[in-house]
């Protein structure tokens, strides 16, 4: 199918600039032309650009999307009650079934607040994969492991990703990419960490991992191993695969030239960090320093929304105050860690990221008639401190229109909600679905 988005304004975000009246020539999957309008050119579908933005599509860099269901149940509680007495008993009773549904709802919900690529960690993935492949998203998906006292157990849990990658990496015409994801180092011992390394290696898989989250974390990580989380992870060899590091809260400098040197991907999750209370991840420095910092929201548990203009609003203000200035973290710059550095944290920077000729047409449309979009001085900052999840109205993904004028079109979206509330009711209850 061929597709023609017609006089748009567009943020590529090859360069810090807006164009006015841009042409943008979609074939299959791929963008083939941007600029002027090609009268000889048959297109099938034509998308008016008139009063829009399209932009490269979100990406989501760490998040765990079948938390959707505990979504508002237990707030406001210290965080090791809210895993301990709230969380973890109830994802002891999580079916395969259940994760599908939350998922897609995940789905639909950074479909709608205009997120077309999510990194995920959680269970059951192959649910996950299948959402994916339904809804039309493209995803990284990574098992979640944590290490337990059973060495069988253990073995299983890498056999799952194994599959994992057997079934689904490239698969969904490409949009589904499988990574390793142990928990963190301080629920995967050093032994479990290598044999770990050693599958991703390989396979060829990239690793998703939590790192530095919090203080605690840290502190016991240097009584037991005399080392920060960071050195830790460097001396094992983990850091010699592509690694996604979510968090990064509390890191040292020498943490920071190893996170640079070694080419890591930290994940900054500004809403997670302050609900939790686990502190304010030292963003500036490693900008400065080259270090690609990419965006997520982390867990719809956590949060409690997947709203990534929420997350580029929070980056791009809370950094300032932090550092007390009004420089730090400039619009652009967030709009950076949620598009480009996101696809190169995910090994899909040839693929995504930008709207570029060659590229896949992961874009999103932006309404630009809302009360708080005009005046239309700079749509730069316009996009980092005024809109909306909800001003998104259009997103294509890998060349197809999965949401037009605010309606999704790969999936029935009020049976999705119907299941998620039965569900999350059944669990809370302690109920089988
Ligand atoms: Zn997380």
């Amino acid at each position: 199918m061929n597709l023609l988005i017609k006089n748009v304004n567009l943020l590529s975000m090859e360069e810090d600039k807006v164009l006015e009246g841009v042409n943008v020539y979609v074939e299959g999957d791929t963008i083939k032309h941007i600029g002027e309008l090609l009268p000889d050119v048959k297109v099938d579908v034509v998308i008016e650009g008139k009063d829009k933005l399209a932009m490269p599509g979100l990406i989501n860099a760490h998040t765990h999307l079948g938390m959707s269901l505990f979504r508002n149940y237990a707030n406001d509680v210290p965080l090791f009650d809210w895993l301990t007495k709230y969380i973890w008993p109830l994802e002891a009773r999580l079916t395969a079934e259940d994760v599908y549904w939350g998922s897609l709802l995940s789905m639909i919900e950074m479909i709608y607040s205009g997120t077309t690529t999510y990194c995920d960690m959680y269970f059951f993935m192959e649910e996950v994969a299948k959402a994916t492949e339904e809804i039309g998203i493209r995803g990284v998906i990574s098992r979640g492991i944590i290490e337990e006292q059973d060495a069988k157990v253990n073995e299983e849990k890498l056999k799952d990703t194994e599959n994992l990658y057997n079934a689904w990496n490239g698969k969904a015409e490409g949009r589904i990419k499988v990574m390793v994801g142990p928990h963190a180092p301080y629920t995967c011992g050093p032994t479990y960490l290598k044999e770990i390394l050693d599958l991703a290696k390989r396979l060829g898989m990239g690793i998703h991992i939590h790192v530095s989250e919090t203080k605690r974390e840290v502190e016991e990580s240097l009584e037991k191993y005399g080392k920060t989380p960071v050195q830790h992870l460097k001396d094992l060899g983990i850091f010699e695969v592509p690694t996604v590091a979510a968090h990064c809260v509390h890191l040292t400098d020498e943490d920071i030239e190893v996170l640079k040197e070694m080419k890591v991907s930290p994940v900054y999750n500004p809403t997670s960090n302050l609900k939790l209370a686990s502190g304010f991840a030292p963003v500036e420095k490693m900008l400065k320093k080259g270090i690609n910092v990419a965006l997520g929201t982390d867990g719809p548990a956590s949060n409690n929304n997947l709203n990534m203009f929420e997350e580029i609003h929070f980056a791009a203000t809370i950094n300032k105050a932090l550092n007390e200035d009004a420089l730090s973290v400039p619009a652009f710059e967030a709009l950076k860690m949620a598009t480009v550095s996101g696809a190169r944290a995910l090994l899909w920077e040839r693929e995504i990221g930008t709207i570029e000729v060659g590229k896949k047409a992961d874009v999103i449309l932006i309404d630009l008639n809302k009360p708080h979009l005009h005046p239309k001085n700079d749509l730069i900052s316009a996009l980092a401190y005024s809109v909306q999840g909800s001003d998104v109205d259009t997103v294509i993904v890998n060349g197809k229109v999965i949401m037009e004028k605010r309606e999704i079109k790969t999936v029935d979206v009020e049976r999705v909600y119907y299941e998620v509330e039965k569900r999350a009711q059944n669990l809370i209850r302690g109920e089988i679905s």
